[in-house]
């Protein structure tokens, strides 16, 4: 199903990765883009959706209500990925008050204008730095506790429970996610990655803070932009449409088979978990559209003829 999509801070890094991986992947969605421009978007990262009609640019804060409840609603946006915010640590030590106003005042202004005009998906994009820091072993999961370290991450973390709350509160469909670092091309060059890079083209001095032994779960940018997707998947289909029918029948209950000895004679294991499998069909069907709608119409059928009837 055609969506419209707001994306946030989608002049940013990651941000204009995502927009180009939905125009990409997408290609019947609208993509409304609102960035502010802060020193971290570039305007430049979106050069080639310049002449697209489906990728609409806002220059505009998340933070001017009245803008952000106009474009949602004269824009008819289904679906909100949130990325705008500042992101850097380094800055949030030196400056911490912009980070509280961005990132959790502007992720308030856009939960009300999304319950106002019922958009139907908020995904927070969040950060597993507000788990803070793990020993030696061991790993972040949903269930961590929240212990950010920073201003930043404090900021994102708050952010996140008040996308919860809208969530519990108000019944929205909010999607917090928490990546890891991310590395990837457009990010800007005071991040660890394209700073090294930037410096060891130049000739310049590589700044490694301490013992250089912090360890990072790095994840490319455009992985990251799929789980968004993903996140976002919601096919237009709000839960209400779902209709409880008389049952069939002597319709069975439950079917479970033992596929033991497939396992143990033939060496066969299932390769696919269902919750992969699931989502991989999802997008087939979102794909290929053409495909099961000429098959509803009964269209298929005449596709024999056509094509090896007159042989
Ligand atoms: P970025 O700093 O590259 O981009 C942020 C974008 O937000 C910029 O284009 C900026 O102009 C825009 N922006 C800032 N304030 C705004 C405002 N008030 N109104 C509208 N736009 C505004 O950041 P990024 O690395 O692309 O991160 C995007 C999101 O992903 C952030 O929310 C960040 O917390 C989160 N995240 C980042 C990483 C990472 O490794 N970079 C990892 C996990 C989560």
């Amino acid at each position: 199903m055609t969506q419209t999509v707001l994306v946030t801070g989608g002049a940013g890094f990651i941000g204009s990765n995502l927009v180009r991986l939905l125009r990409r992947e997408r290609p019947d969605w609208t993509v409304v883009n609102l960035d502010k421009l802060t020193y971290a978007g570039n305007a430049e990262s979106l050069a080639e959706l310049r002449e697209d009609e489906k990728h609409a640019f806002v220059r505009g804060d998340i933070l001017d209500a009245e803008l952000v409840n106009r474009l949602i609603s004269d824009r008819k946006v289904d679906v909100i990925l949130n990325l705008a915010a500042e992101s850097h640590v380094d800055r949030s030590i030196l400056g911490p008050a912009i980070f509280v106003e961005t990132n959790v005042s502007g992720t308030q202004v856009l939960l009300e204008a999304a319950r106002q005009a019922k958009v139907r998906r908020f995904v927070q994009v969040s950060t597993d730095e507000v788990y803070g820091s793990l020993g030696a072993t061991g790993r972040f999961s949903e269930s961590s506790p929240l212990r950010p370290s920073s201003p930043y991450s404090a900021s994102k973390a708050a952010a996140d429970l008040l996308a919860l709350a809208y969530g519990h509160t108000f019944g929205m469909d909010v999607v917090v996610t928490r990546c890891s670092n991310n590395y990837g091309p457009y990010q800007f060059p005071e991040k660890l990655i394209p700073l090294m890079i930037a410096n060891a083209l130049e000739g310049r001095r590589l700044p490694v803070y301490g013992d250089g032994l912090q360890v990072r779960d790095w994840i490319h940018v455009d992985d990251h932009c799929r789980a968004l997707l993903a996140a976002a998947e919601i096919l237009g289909k709000p839960r209400e449409l779902i209709e409880h029918v008389k049952d069939r029948p002597g319709h069975d209950r439950r079917y479970a088979v033992d596929a033991a000895r497939a396992r143990a004679e033939l060496g066969w294991t299932p390769r696919i978990s269902f919750g992969e499998g699931l989502t991989s069909t999802v997008d087939w069907y979102v794909q290929n559209r053409g495909w099961w709608e000429r098959v509803r119409t009964g269209e298929y059928l005449t596709y024999y003829e056509r094509n090896y009837g007159a042989r």
